[in-house]
């Protein structure tokens, strides 16, 4: 292999792919990062960062950066379709962690890893207009092979390439696509007045009738009139999956009229649905669990590995703990094929209980519960319809699958 062969070559430059490259240049690896796109662009909408995803971010020395660009979120609050209260959770530091949860434009949050990346790593570590068809593996060597003719070699390579990977599908070729869960969701971003003090996430109503999922993701500013941005998803049960693209443009009259009269005296759902410029869409998807993600000197990572549907916060946050505990791996043993062996052997079965949680009870069971019990009417008093003792269950259980149980996010060492 030649000198200027790098350790690692990362496959895709998303959330996963640039995370892990900054941890594995803190640990001392050389890397470099492979990505498809020709050019950045300002693409997606809002994301969550949970605590445990933030520790490792904290440790990365980005934490103080991004929360710049990012709400820092206090509470998510569960609501009923008619508009009333049913459940709030403290969230992040309000919950007694000592990392915050942030909500974030998807664009800020890779402008903020991309930028640290080049900054440390240099300008060429990330280059973009590589997409990967192909990975060659020798007995200490791997080629990655791009559809620009570039060849890269390295040590280990990393598929990071997201939810349609390709890495993936060389180790998997008769996989096909994602998995449809029977609902869509549109999403969209809207300068808008603050609502209940400007830092609360709120989940409503039930998806087969519509259900959102709304909460602020950019501080004021001058080029949003003085007003927060405002992240919304709208997701609603349908038989027919909309295409499979991050980009996919989606209308209102798509989503209307389960979506129309939707005031309420904490937010007028409707009327900032109505005022969004852009409309993207997607299909809620997921995977099932793989066996195996690691072939000799290949494994997966995020997206490509797990993913999962939205609905505990928790695709990026689980793509970033991925790669702090697979460099923590290689750091340990080398960049070998035991090093993916001994990250797969912890990181598989963890985010696959995610995945299938995520699947039959995410936290918005909790609306589920509520929608079923209530018969969809409006109700005098929650605690007629579901205890509190109940809905804190709910919330607990998830947290322990997802690897964000408090105690055990204090007191474990760190993954690098
Ligand atoms: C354009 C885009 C917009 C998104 N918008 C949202 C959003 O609004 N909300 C949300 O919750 N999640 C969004 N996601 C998904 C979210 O980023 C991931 O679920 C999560 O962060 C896990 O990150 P990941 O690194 O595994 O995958 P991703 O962040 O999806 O990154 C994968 C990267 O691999 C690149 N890639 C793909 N194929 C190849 C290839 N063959 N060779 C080289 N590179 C390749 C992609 O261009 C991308 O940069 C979006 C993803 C993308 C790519």
């Amino acid at each position: 292999m030649s000198e200027s062969s790098p350790d690692v070559l990362i496959v895709g430059g998303g959330i996963g792919g640039l995370v892990l490259a900054l941890s594995l240049h803190q640990a001392g690896i050389s890397c470099r990062v492979l990505e498809a796109a020709p050019e950045v662009l300002p693409l997606g909408v809002g994301i969550n960062l949970l605590p445990h995803a933030m520790r490792e971010l904290s440790e990365l020395g980005v934490a103080n950066e991004l929360a710049r660009h990012a709400i820092e979120t206090r509470e998510l609050r569960y609501y009923s379709r008619h508009g009333q209260f049913i459940h709030k959770e403290p969230r992040g530091r309000f919950a007694g962690y000592d990392w915050a949860q942030l909500s974030i434009h998807r664009a800020d949050l890779h402008d903020v890893l991309l930028a640290a990346v080049r900054a440390r790593l240099g300008e060429t570590a990330v280059l973009l207009g590589h997409r990967c068809v192909r990975i060659d593996q020798e007995s200490s060597v791997v080629t990655v092979h791009c559809d620009n003719g570039a060849t890269h070699r390295g040590r280990l390579a990393i598929g990071a390439d997201g939810i349609h990977s390709a890495v993936r599908g060389q180790l998997y070729p008769n996989e096909g696509s994602p998995k449809y869960s029977g609902v869509n969701m549109w999403r969209g971003a809207t300068p808008w007045p603050a609502f209940l003090g400007g830092d609360i996430m709120t989940s409503s109503g039930w998806l087969t009738v519509g259900k959102t999922v709304i909460y602020p993701i950019r501080p004021p500013s001058a080029a949003t009139g003085g007003k927060p941005l405002i992240n919304w998803v709208a997701e609603l049960e349908r038989p027919e999956a909309v295409r499979q693209d991050w980009t996919g443009r989606g209308r209102l009259s798509d989503i209307m009229p389960a979506f129309a009269g939707l005031s309420y005296d904490w937010l007028d759902i409707t009327g900032m649905i109505e005022s969004t410029e852009e409309i993207l869409e997607y299909p809620m998807v997921d995977r099932d669990p793989l066996e195996r993600w690691s072939f000799g000197r290949i494994t997966l990572l995020g997206d490509a590995a797990h993913p999962m549907y939205p609905r505990g916060s928790n695709g990026a946050s689980q793509a970033i703990i991925d790669a702090r505990f697979l460099t923590g791996q290689i750091k340990r043993l080398g960049a070998i094929p035991d090093a993916l062996t001994q990250y797969e052997a912890v990181r598989n079965p963890a985010s696959a209980k995610v995945v299938l949680t995520n699947r039959t009870n995410p936290p918005d069971s909790i609306l589920r519960e509520v929608w079923h019990r209530s018969r969809g009417q409006p109700f005098e008093r929650i605690e007629d319809v579901i205890s509190p003792a109940e809905l804190q269950a709910i919330l607990d259980r998830y947290s322990k699958v997802a690897g964000f149980d408090r105690e055990t996010l204090r007191t474990r060492p760190s993954y690098v």
